[in-house]
């Protein structure tokens, strides 16, 4: 049987929370990771206690559990590129720059996971400061929506030249690429922006009215980071994530009697 093996999967790694209701966090991650052809890996950082209503509990995990885990993945398996997602304090976020140091991965995206749609916090107010100064200079690319990159840069995004402005000072903090989604938008086009230091590309999807959207990050966090543990360029893996976000917004699934999740099947 052994020559029915594949033996070259790209190998993706989602240090992140737990969704019971399996819309966004590590499930989500780890279906659309699936989706895509890579071979997922998970960290848990919390639990929540969550459904389409909203977060009724968050439990993290000790900061050593987070570090186990990522050591056991990295030292055996290996990681060809990996996400953050939900990372809740300040001492979770040291150890997961430390992790990612003593690996010495470059392929690492930070999703800057704050507030649920909901309202419930996922990132204690004084970690932002371990993202920005611990994180960041670690990271290949960030990927906030309008309202994260506002609370990281201090400042408000009101039009495209703010979108660049904020970039550029997310870029500051030592990541190589800022990826400000522009899903929080009003307009027909929900217009992406994609900053590489010295130039930028921008990525428009049709805006689609609707409220399936729980998930939304994280998915199109997981979609990128697929996208490059499998080798893609960062441009192609940022347009395949697009594509595969715009899919899983259309697609959404109706369960529950709240906001449903995003959902794929590629
Ligand atoms: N719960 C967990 C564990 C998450 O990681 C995320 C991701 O952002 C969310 C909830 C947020 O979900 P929503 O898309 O509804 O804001």
């Amino acid at each position: 049987m052994a020559e029915y093996i594949k033996r070259h999967v790209a190998r993706a790694l989602t240090i992140a929370g737990s969704d019971s209701g399996g819309g966004a966090g590590i499930q989500a991650d780890l279906k659309t990771f699936q989706e895509l052809g890579a071979y997922g890996m998970s960290a848990l950082t919390a639990i929540t206690a969550q459904n389409t209503l909203g977060v009724q509990g968050v439990y993290p995990l000790a900061k050593e559990a987070v570090k186990e885990q990522i050591h056991s993945v990295g030292s055996d398996i290996g990681v060809d590129a990996l996400k953050t997602g939900m990372l809740f304090s300040a001492e979770i976020i040291e150890e997961v720059a430390e992790a990612i140091a003593y690996f010495g991965w470059s392929k690492v995206v930070v999703d800057p996971v704050m507030i649920a749609k909901g309202g419930a916090s996922l990132l204690q107010a004084d970690a932002v400061r371990s993202l920005t100064k611990k994180l960041l200079p670690l990271t290949m690319i960030v990927t906030p929506n309008i309202p994260e990159a506002e609370y990281l840069t201090g400042m408000a995004i009101r039009n495209k030249a703010d979108k660049l402005e904020a970039a550029k000072k997310l870029f500051s903090f030592g990541t190589r690429y800022v990826l400000i989604k522009g899903g929080h938008e009003a307009g027909d086009e929900a217009v992406d922006l994609l900053f590489e230091g010295s130039g930028y590309t921008e990525l428009s999807g049709k805006r689609i009215d609707t409220s399936r959207t729980h998930g939304t990050g994280c998915t199109y966090s997981a979609a990128l980071t697929a996208g490059l543990a499998q080798g893609l360029g960062i441009v192609e893996a940022v347009q395949q994530a697009k594509a595969y976000i715009q899919a899983a917004i259309e697609d959404g699934i109706i369960i529950g009697s709240g906001h449903g999740p995003t959902n794929h099947w590629a």
